[in-house]
């Protein structure tokens, strides 16, 4: 793999070694246009340097557009943790991880992603004020599936006026994939309104109390199991599991109108996008509808305040009903619109500002 080239999209890539802790990092900052680099750090078991650069290359990547999309003073960036979740992590590790994040003076912001807690970050943040998401008894704003959970549906209710000429939830079938921390709520939510739902877990559990509830209110649940998921006559399919799940394999099994749900990357590929606009179903860009997590810890830059964050989440709706407006007016998929739309606004801010700046560092200081 050519590292440079792979890199130059990027504005800086950190190699962080620590012999003490074993701590093995990478930290990608794609763009800072917008605002200091932020972005979650992911800690997997990574075969080689070589995959872990290109995973942190391309969400870094994704950071940028998805801060773009959301309207918050943040650019894109990422960071992974070379090692096993459940053997090599250690308070030292994180401390040291958290030096390193300090070290980039503000130009980088971290917080939990997939196999890491918020947990993880509280000794992080013994070494910098730069982590944000975690719990409020260490100045976080908390769980971040709440907001997220409330962008879908925002998301959901643009996608049904788009298709069926009404917002509104009742009285349709969604297929939920996942009923993990953010699907839950949409389940929830989604059968408070009216509607009836197809569900997939792994865990039984997850699913049950999606059942009880779907009694409490006289609603009607569904559990399907594995592929089935994709193949249901729903109205709209909502993954709020895990990626990929949009391609080859399953694109022909979809027999619903929309897609919609919290999952990031769900195309395999942007080809993917155009194959759904050929059989007529209405995707909405993964990263403009989940993006009420980010929304969250992005507002930590200041005074935590719930409000403006359901409230910023709100925008969801209306970006997203831009965005359906402008992929039909110029004739593009919505994934092509969304980027565009991202691109153009970094764009705006590039020539009202282009001189490299540092941005403001946080109100709050909770160094323990
Ligand atoms: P979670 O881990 O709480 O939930 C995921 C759920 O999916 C689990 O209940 C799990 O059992 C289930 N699952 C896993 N494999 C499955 C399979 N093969 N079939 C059916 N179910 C399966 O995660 P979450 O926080 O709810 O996030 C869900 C998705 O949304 C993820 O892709 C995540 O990256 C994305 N997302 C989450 C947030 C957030 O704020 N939590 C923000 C943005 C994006």
């Amino acid at each position: 793999m050519d590292i440079f080239s792979l890199m130059s999209e990027h504005e800086q890539v950190i190699f962080c070694n620590d012999e003490k802790t074993g701590l093995k990092a990478i930290i990608a900052i794609h763009n800072t246009t917008l605002g200091p680099a932020l972005g979650g750090c992911r800690m997997q078991p990574y075969k080689t340097v070589d995959d872990a650069l290109f995973d942190v290359l391309r969400l870094s990547k994704g950071m940028t557009y998805k801060c773009a999309a959301a309207d918050v003073d943040f650019g894109g960036g990422k960071a992974v943790i070379i090692g096993d979740p459940q053997k090599d992590k250690t308070p030292e590790l994180f401390r040291a991880f958290g030096q390193f994040v300090e070290s980039l003076n503000g130009r980088f912001y971290t917080g939990t992603d997939m196999g890491t807690t918020p947990d993880d970050f509280v000794h992080a943040l013994k070494e910098t004020n730069c982590i944000v998401g975690v719990s409020e008894e260490y100045g976080g704003s908390g769980d971040s599936s709440v907001p997220t959970a409330l962008g879908v549906i925002y998301g959901i209710q643009a996608t049904n006026q788009v298709v069926f000429g009404s917002d509104g939830l009742a009285g349709k079938t969604y297929a939920i994939q996942g009923l993990g921390k953010v699907g839950s709520k949409v389940a929830i939510r989604l059968l408070e309104e009216g509607a009836d739902l197809y569900v997939c877990d792994l865990n039984d559990e997850a699913i049950q109390k999606v059942i009880l509830r779907a009694k409490e209110l006289g609603a009607t649940v569904k559990v399907v199991k594995g592929e089935e998921i994709y193949k249901t006559d729903a109205d709209v399919f909502v993954p709020c599991a895990f990626g990929n799940v949009v391609n080859d394999d399953t694109i022909d099994l979809f027999r619903v109108k929309a897609i919609v749900g919290s999952a990031n990357n769900q195309l395999l590929d942007i080809r993917h996008g155009k194959m759904l606009q050929n059989k007529g179903i209405l995707y909405a860009p993964d990263y403009i509808v989940n993006a009420g997590g980010l929304i969250q810890v992005a507002d930590e830059l200041y005074e935590p305040n719930k409000e403006r964050v359901l409230q910023k989440t709100k925008g969801i709706y209306t970006t997203l009903l831009n965005i359906y407006k402008e992929a039909e007016n110029e004739r593009m998929t919505t994934v092509e619109a969304a980027n565009r739309f991202c691109e153009q606004r970094i764009e705006l801010r590039k020539s009202r500002n282009n001189f490299f700046t540092h941005k403001k560092r946080p109100k709050w200081d909770i160094r323990l």
